[in-house]
This record gives C-alpha cells, sequence and structure tokens, in this order.
C-alpha cells in the first residue's frame, strides 16, 4: 500500500511539473551527489527493483565501495518541526559534491525508481557543480512539501542518506540474496548513520507561495489508493 501511494504521489508530481521548461536532458547529470536522502519505503522500491533486474551483486558492490557521504544530522520533519516553532535552525553541514555511485556513463542505473530527492531536481538553466540549479521559490517550496508528505508515509521508519537506508533494510528477509554480499558489519554501521522518519508537523509553506503549492497538494490527498483517499490513509484513518 506504501508503495501505492508512493508512486502515486512521483506520478502527481511529475504531472504538476511536466508545464516548466526545464534545461535537463537525457545525459545531464550535474546533480547526481552523494547527498540524496530518503525513506525505507523509497529504499524499499529500490530494493526490489534491483532484484527484479537482477542487479543484486552489482548494488553490493556499490554499496560496499569506499563511503565519502555523510550523514544528515536531521530529517526534513525535524527541521520543519523547529522551524515552525520559530526557533534558529542549523540543519547541519552533509553536502557532499562526491558523484553518486549509481551514475554510470552519465546515466541513473536506478532510474525508474530513483527516490524523490533525485526526482526534484529540475532546473531551469543548464547547471553543474559550480552553476547550481535554477528553480523559482514557489517550485522549491513544492517540492519540500513533498518531502515532507513522504517522510510521514514512512514515520517511524529508517530516514538518512541512500547510502545507508539501503543497507539498513537488508535485515528485511525479501532482501536476503543481496545482504548475502555485504558484511553484517558493513550494514550494522549504516544502520547506525540513519535517523527516524517523523510525522508531518505542518508545512514548510509561506504565504506567499500557498496559492501556487495548494493544487498539488490537493491533488495529493485526494488521490485513491486501492478505494481510500491518500489524505485519510496519510491521517492513519
Ligand atoms: S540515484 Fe540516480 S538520479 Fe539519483 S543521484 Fe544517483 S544516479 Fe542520480
Amino acid at each position: 500500500m506504501k508503495q501505492q501511494i508512493l508512486y502515486t504521489i512521483y506520478d502527481i508530481f511529475d504531472q504538476w511539473n511536466s508545464d516548466i521548461d526545464k534545461a535537463c536532458n537525457r545525459g545531464c547529470s550535474g546533480c547526481c551527489t552523494q547527498n540524496v536522502t530518503i525513506t525505507a519505503v523509497e529504499g524499499e522500491a529500490i530494493l526490489r527493483y534491483i532484484l527484479a533486474e537482477g542487479m543484486s551483486l552489482w548494488l553490493a558492490e556499490k554499496l560496499a565501495s569506499p563511503r565519502t557521504h555523510q550523514a544528515p544530522q536531521m530529517t526534513t520533519n525535524d527541521f520543519a518541526s523547529i522551524c515552525l516553532e520559530g526557533k534558529d535552525n542549523d540543519p547541519g553541514d552533509h553536502y557532499n559534491l562526491a558523484v553518486c555511485p549509481f551514475l554510470e556513463k552519465d546515466l541513473c542505473k536506478i532510474y525508474p525508481v530513483r527516490p524523490f530527492g533525485c526526482r526534484l531536481f529540475i532546473s531551469k538553466k543548464t547547471c553543474s557543480a559550480v552553476h547550481p540549479a535554477l528553480v523559482s521559490d514557489s517550485y522549491f517550496e513544492a517540492a519540500t512539501a513533498v518531502t515532507q508528505l513522504i517522510e510521514h508515509l514512512g514515520q517511524k521508519e529508517y530516514w538518512g542518506n541512500m547510502l545507508d537506508v539501503l543497507p539498513a533494510l537488508l535485515d528485511i528477509s525479501e532482501f536476503r540474496e543481496i545482504a548475502d554480499h555485504l558484511s553484517t558489519t558493513l550494514i550494522m554501521q549504516a544502520r547506525m548513520q540513519t535517523l527516524t522518519a517523523k510525522p508531518l508537523p505542518g508545512f514548510l509553506l509561506s504565504e506567499e507561495h500557498t496559492d501556487e503549492v495548494s493544487p498539488l497538494l490537493h491533488s495529493i490527498f485526494a488521490a485513491e489508493v486501492k478505494g481510500k483517499k491518500v489524505e485519510d490513509i496519510l491521517n492513519g484513518k
């Protein structure tokens, strides 16, 4: 059920931003760094894809390669919670420009199941490591709101850097075939780097952009999965 909700959210977000004139093209990969954070729901979707595509050994080798990424110190909803309380907030510096290990010949090897942290990266101008992506403030706020919803969907489960959450999930028996290629120590170390996804404390949405972002959020809430409204599922009804 959670995975279907996730894909529904991805689809609605793609539709919502389809009118934006993007500079992004197949093969441009300036945004493919080791800074991607994911929830367990997204991680499980990636691991199922890896199994279906017969890529278990490939993934294990990627996850076992030298680790240069840094673990974030708080989740997006932790950050939102502190901001909404009006307190000073420093999410910590975990930015790392090292290339994502899933990028090969400038193409993403897990593209169909890439997480939202990758999907939200668009730019109106060609970007690179030294020329940051250009998006509107309303787009940035919309992408942040959807990131918060996806964390809410995965609440109480692993949240963190993709390169930690994926190994952390390998204790699920379904993914044994991948775990068998990795050491228990690596899996344990990765798990210790993860945080726990939190429920939505409220959106980090400015009054100025609420009118532009609200239709997107309403579309997500009104969507139905297995005959139930996504809003009701997210509210635990
Ligand atoms: S998972 Fe794919 S899209 Fe995301 S950063 Fe890595 S290579 Fe790029």
